[in-house]
């Protein structure tokens, strides 16, 4: 099929429109028109090559809501005209301890990502969201509740379920004191998740400036944290913390924070981090750790659980025009909310 999408033709180039070829059904596939696109700062760091060499000519995008315009002979959960989601992943090994636990993000065999990686089939290039079409797997695709609005919960698909499977796995629940460093994509909807949890959650951020931001999506407010003084006083103050910054950091500023038996969660930077100090982890038995996104039941999971409890992201919409000025904005002004892009903008 042929569809037209916005990728980047090199490291660190603006993205333009660039006509290509969606696969072929095959007979597990469903064919998606797509509606709305999330931009996350995953896409920055692989099209900037913070992750290495990556395939050129290359789409971004792995925050996806469209309608199923096809299916594949074998397919019996979605039908033509269904509203439904692809995250960060379009496909896996399905064979392994962790795709039969239902945790694709480990597979053995290494998951395919959305985009840039090689599909297991025919080795073409995986090209993501920023696109009019995308061809995805059955056991890859969701069902997007009819209680959310499409036209914002496209971020749920990374930010939303990124945030979601760590505030499970660690058991925040009713009166957990949750901290979350960065209010911006994944920040603001980990708020959100956390505060539906029942959590007390407090945004940790570099200025006051978020203050309102941070209280209008059910924070109970903020910690400044190149507040000395301020951070000195929160010390012990934390059940879990949810680190979100994009880029190294200290991360022995935060690790204070946690009471004792605390864990700090990174999500964030992947990568380099300073070097860690162990006094604060040894004098209190805290704990540094790490999350990926989620499997696939999980990511239903987080769209059941937004659809129930009323959560949609906080969103800008953007025509694809708008895309590159977006990508200036993540970098340089640290939005509270998410930029998708409506794919009605892009044509033919
Ligand atoms: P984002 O929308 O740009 O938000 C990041 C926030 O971090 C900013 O709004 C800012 O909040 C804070 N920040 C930015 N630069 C900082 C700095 N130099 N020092 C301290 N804080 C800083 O990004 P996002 O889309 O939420 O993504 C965040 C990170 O998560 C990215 O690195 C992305 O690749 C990663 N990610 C990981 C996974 C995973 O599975 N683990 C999944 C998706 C994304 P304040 O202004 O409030 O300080
Ligand atoms: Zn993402």
């Amino acid at each position: 099929m042929k569809t037209i999408g916005y990728a980047a033709h090199g490291v660190s180039e603006e993205l333009v429109p660039y006509h290509f070829e969606r696969r072929e059904l095959r007979s597990n596939d469903v064919s998606i028109e797509i509606l709305f696109s999330g931009i996350c700062h995953s896409d920055l760091h692989t099209i900037n090559g913070d992750w290495g060499d990556q395939p050129y000519p290359l789409i971004p995008g792995h925050e996806i809501i469209g309608k199923v315009v096809g299916v594949g002979a074998d397919v019996k959960t979605f039908k033509v005209g269904d509203h439904v989601g692809v995250g960060c992943m379009v496909d896996s090994c399905q064979e392994c301890k962790q795709c039969k636990g239902h945790e694709e993000q480990f597979c053995s065999n290494g998951f395919t990502a959305t985009y840039g990686s090689k599909d297991r089939v025919d080795g073409s290039i995986t090209q993501g969201g920023y696109s009019k079409h995308i061809v995805v797997r059955e056991e890859f695709v969701v069902n997007v509740p009819k209680q959310l609005d499409i036209s914002k919960a496209a971020p749920i698909l990374c930010a939303g379920i990124t945030t979601y499977s760590p505030l499970k796995k660690w058991n925040v629940t009713k009166g957990t004191r949750v901290g979350v460093i960065g209010l911006g994509g994944l920040g603001h909807m980990g708020v959100k998740l956390a505060v539906a949890m029942g959590a007390e959650v407090t945004v940790i951020t570099r200025s006051k400036d978020k203050l309102e931001s941070a209280k209008a999506i059910g924070a109970k407010g903020i910690l400044v944290s190149t507040d000395a003084s301020a951070m000195e006083k929160a010390s012990n103050s934390f059940d879990f913390i949810l680190d979100t910054v994009p880029v190294k950091h200290d991360f022995n500023i935060y690790t204070p924070l946690l009471d004792i038996d605390g864990s700090l969660v990174v999500v964030g930077q992947i990568g380099a981090m300073e070097e860690p100090q162990t006094l604060p982890l040894i004098f209190g038995r805290r704990r540094i750790s790490g999350s990926l996104i989620g499997g696939v039941k999980e990511t239903q999971e987080v769209l059941d659980f937004c659809a129930e409890h009323g959560i949609l992201p906080e969103v800008e919409t953007i025509t694809a025009l708008e895309i590159n000025k977006a990508w200036e904005s993540l970098q340089k002004s640290n939005p509270a909310h998410r930029y998708v892009i409506d794919m009605n903008s892009l044509n033919l």
